[in-house]
């Protein structure tokens, strides 16, 4: 998968970017990052990207030719088309489902604002889509870009080590993940569960489901509203 990040700070992404199952993934191949920064489509000594909101009040506009120009090169550097994500507090809320969809494209661009955000125009005429990663305003896109690139990066297939540890993981089947435990078994702070050192892989898998169904149930019984439970689960959760 190809992921462009347009940001006055695409470093800042590339970098985060580095680490972990991220980094093992573009060291594997599995992602191609690029770094596109719209001051370097910019005219004049100062290379201005921002200027004042029209209306009158506080804070800057990110301009629409320097980011008009940027988004054309990287049009034009690859012949796959993007899917343009503009990074906003008004957009999506992102949530794993829309993660595993954006995950199947074959190419992303993160459109990072800063100060007030990008001029509309540019947003209406170039931008497929926005997304939020929650309801608070960051200073930047970057850290919401970054957060897209590692939640698309390990699920590219071969990111992970272990390819059905994503599976299992919390949203994945509508539930959070059940509680994880290692070495030692006795700890000041607790004891290992017996089931999961019985080798019994069906009590096993029982206790997960049960504990996965409680948690979701105590902490976000959202996730469950509307949401029809087999009779096997709902056996599990009244018990
Ligand atoms: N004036 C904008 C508003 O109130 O909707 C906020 C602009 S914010 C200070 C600057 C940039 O940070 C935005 O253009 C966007 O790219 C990014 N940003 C801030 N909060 C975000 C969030 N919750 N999710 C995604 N991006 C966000």
């Amino acid at each position: 998968m190809r992921i462009d990040i347009v940001s006055l700070f695409p470093e800042f992404v590339e970098q985060c970017a580095g680490f972990g199952v991220t980094g093992r993934a573009r060291e594997r191949g599995l992602l191609d990052l690029h770094g596109w920064n719209p001051r370097d489509w910019a005219e004049g000594n100062y290379r201005k990207v921002d200027d004042r909101t029209f209306g009158g009040g506080p804070g800057m506009v990110m301009l629409v030719e320097p980011l008009r120009r940027c988004l054309a090169a990287l049009r034009q550097a690859d012949p796959l088309p993007p899917r343009v994500v503009y990074l906003s507090p008004q957009g999506r809320p992102l949530d794993q489902a829309r993660v595993r969809e954006l995950a199947a494209l074959p190419r992303l661009a993160l459109l990072c604002g800063r100060y007030e955000g990008v001029d509309e125009r540019l947003v209406q005429a170039e931008v497929d889509e926005e997304i939020s990663i929650g309801d608070y305003v960051l200073s930047g896109g970057e850290l919401a870009a970054a957060v897209v690139v590692d939640a698309v990066a390990r699920l590219q297939e071969g990111a992970l080590n272990d390819a059905g540890s994503a599976s299992q993981d919390s949203f994945e089947d509508g539930l959070l993940d059940c509680p994880h435990y290692s070495h030692p078994v006795e700890h000041a702070y607790g004891t290992v569960p017996e089931v999961l050192r019985s080798g019994n892989h069906a009590a096993i898998a029982r206790w997960r489901r049960q504990q996965a169904l409680g948690r979701t149930w105590q902490r976000r019984p959202d996730l469950l509203a509307g949401r029809v439970l087999s009779k096997a689960d709902q056996a599990l959760l009244d018990e």
